[in-house]
């Protein structure tokens, strides 16, 4: 039996791989120590085996050796920085990606490419949590505690998640708490929730704000933590007056009584945990949102102290350590900005290179999918554990934009929809074939070891890697210790400190929390117990203000649409849509309307319903249910169709796309 993770989700459950591919859980790790995995994980073992992996890279859709491809790419990448300078050529990474692969992406996007055109799918995903986290407490660390804090609370408040579809696991530690769900459907954990809260799309901001408000005028605020802990509540306490319950309850649709309730609930908790997801993160004002929820758990005296908090909900399987390690526009490793000069200091001295040589920030994940192809934008994509195609915001514009570039180069496992644009295709290794750390919504930093030899002709991303690199005239390793042990270095010193951790004590300790700065520190749980990563050591209170969705509906467009997902698929789908099980369970895309809604539009279940936007159209069969407001239809987006039709307005501070909500029109399919 092989110890090891699974291949999804942020939970990152243990398990172990025997014969046969025989799966079973692990009891050693928190997160599922209860023996849990969801449908996804019992039938992992059957993405190793399926049928439409690839096994030799494919130049122009012919197999060849490995040799040519990477000639090839070399070549063409050589002589497209040479004809249009080094950012001519770009690199998009993935939040599924071990901490070893989003380090050596950054390193050789800005070392051997020199480009500063980097970013992830990431950006898609947690950025405006990470955003918010950081200008508050001048960290960011997902959920900077244990999650088996959370069985210990009174009161865990959830804004825009859906754990028990899309994690199920994570369900048994909410098992104590009485649950706060707020979510414009009454979804699976709505539904075991003790209250839910159903506000319109996009108007998130606006509640939190009203139950801050509420919190302040029925006098729940924790003073002395506030006085001994936070800077900059008076301020808030000002910005906030203007939402009064009445008003909130006008933009919303939640009652006032219901809001009342909540907050009293939260207050009321010896110990309660405000969380946030994607409902409340996807957004055009998704920074702004968390800071509203992370407001009101100061407020409450939450965050910092045993027992409580906030903490936000990572949605992809590397989604922490993915954002640590330099993949994203404005990063470099061990989550230091790009910009400061001491960081660049030294990340340049561990790559052995002039700290001047090192690009700046580059475009944001959307922005540098919509340059693709134009004058002043990329000409070649190296797509790296991503497909846009399918999990890009106006995704047929993003299509557009990639049929545009002189090259496109991917790797992946299977024929994604992505994959089938590439002028060049390399076939790589699943979790269960290579080892390397990914790090879980906790910061716990984990360990997936090797438990199978890969088909024939399938190699590694950082195969790839260094295959380019040394072709470009650089030395890059492939053996995933060797880079976890320079990535230990280059993080020395910046907030996500990896230079204690060691494979060995990984596997020893079942995991292992950063910050860890040398190989005797423990590790650290819950890093805001005596103070704050701000330079006075104190949570900053910022004030926000609510203001509508970038598209708000009109009588063309009136309904609004919401995307998320389902049990049994995650992200884009390339993996699960090939796993029989699964498919059988969630066979095709849908439409969920509510029954008022349906019989306005004279539709009925299994109608094929067009759904359109101002970017795009898309079919998918209806399914009627009262778990959606009557204003609002929801589409899943593991399939093509959904993305087709979302916003890519941004936030202004995390350039996170405004997933969350948009203006449709549904009509029955003639
Ligand atoms: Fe656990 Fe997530 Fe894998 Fe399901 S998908 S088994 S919840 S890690």
């Amino acid at each position: 039996m092989t110890k090891t993770h699974c291949p999804y989700c942020a939970l990152q459950c243990g398990m172990e791989i025997g014969p046969g591919l025989a799966i079973s859980p692990r009891t050693d790790i928190p997160a599922n120590a209860s023996g849990a995995l969801c449908q996804k994980g019992w039938t992992a073992g059957e993405l190793l085996t399926n049928g439409t992996r690839l096994t030799a890279p494919l130049l122009h859709g012919q197999p060849v050796e490995w040799d040519v491809a990477l000639d090839y790419v070399a070549y063409r990448l050589s002589a497209i920085r040479a004809e249009h300078g080094p950012d001519a050529v770009a690199v998009f990474g993935g939040g599924g990606l071990t901490n070893e692969k989003a380090y050596q992406l950054g390193k050789f996007a800005r070392v051997a490419l020199g480009t500063s055109q980097i970013d992830y799918n990431g950006r898609f995903c947690m950025s405006s949590a990470a955003a918010a986290s950081i200008r508050a407490f001048g960290m960011d660390r997902g959920m900077p505690f244990p999650i088996t804090d959370l069985a210990g609370a009174d009161v865990v408040l959830l804004a825009g998640g859906n754990v028990a579809e899309t994690m199920p696991p994570f369900v048994r530690h909410l098992s104590g708490p009485r649950v706060i769900v707020i979510d414009p459907r009454r979804t699976q954990t709505a539904k075991l929730a003790w209250l839910h809260l159903q506000p319109t799309p996009g108007t998130d901001l606006a509640l939190a704000l009203g139950l801050l408000h509420l919190a302040i005028a029925d006098e729940l605020v924790d003073e002395a933590y506030v006085a001994a802990r936070t800077t900059g509540f008076d301020e808030v306490r000002t910005s906030v007056s203007a939402w009064w319950p009445e008003r909130v309850e006008r933009v919303t649709g939640v009652p006032v009584y219901r809001m009342r309730q909540a907050v009293r609930a939260l207050a009321a908790a010896g110990n309660a945990y405000v969380l946030t997801g994607r409902g409340a993160e996807q957004h055009a004002k998704g920074t702004d949102t968390v800071s509203a929820f992370i407001n009101l758990a100061l407020a409450l005296g939450l965050p910092g102290t045993f027992g409580s908090g906030y903490g936000c909900v990572t949605g992809q399987g590397n989604g922490q350590g993915g954002r640590e390690h330099g993949q994203k526009a404005d990063q470099l490793p061990g989550y230091r900005k790009i910009d400061d000069p001491a960081a660049r200091e030294h990340v340049a001295g561990v790559w052995g290179v002039p700290a001047a040589s090192l690009p700046g920030p580059g475009r944001s994940a959307y922005e540098l999918l919509d340059a693709l192809g134009t004058q002043e934008g990329p000409r070649a994509l190296l797509l790296f554990g991503s497909n846009p195609i399918i999990s890009a915001p106006a995704s047929e514009r993003v299509a557009e934009r990639i049929g545009a570039l002189d090259l496109l180069v991917t790797c992946d496992f299977v024929m994604s929809e992505t994959a089938a644009l590439a002028d060049v295709v390399f076939p790589v290794t699943q979790w269960a074939e290579e080892s390397g750390t990914m790090t879980n919504l906790e910061g716990r930093v984990l360990l997936r070891r090797r438990a199978v030899d890969p088909p024939e002709g399938v190699r590694s991303d950082l195969d790839v890697i260094a295959g380019l690199a040394g072709r470009l005239g650089h030395d890059f390793p492939a053996d995933p210790a060797e880079v976890f042990d320079e990535l230990r270095r280059a993080s020395a010193g910046g907030p996500a400190d990896y230079s204690g951790i060691t494979y060995e004590r990984i596997a020893d300790e079942s995991g292992v929390f950063w910050p860890c700065p040398s190989p005797g520190h423990p590790g650290t749980p819950r890093p805001f117990l005596d103070s704050f990563a701000t330079p006075d050591g104190r949570a900053r209170f910022v004030p926000v203000q609510h203001r509508p969705a970038a598209e708000e509906t009109d009588e063309d467009y009136p309904v609004y649409l919401t995307t998320g997902r389902v049990l049994a698929h995650y992200q884009s789908g390339a993996q699960t849509r090939r796993i029989a099980p699964l498919v059988k369970a969630a066979p095709e895309p849908y439409v969920e309307l509510h029954p008022d809604l349906a019989e306005q539009l004279g539709i009925v279940v299994g109608d094929v319903v067009r759904v359109s936007s101002r970017r795009g159209q898309s079919k998918a069969v209806a399914r009627i249910s009262d778990a959606i407001r009557r204003d609002t239809v929801f589409m899943p987006f593991h399939w093509e169709g959904a993305n087709r039709l979302t916003n890519p307005a941004l936030d202004p501070t995390s350039r996170m796309p405004e997933f969350k909500v948009c203006a449709v029109r549904v009509e029955r399919d003639s």
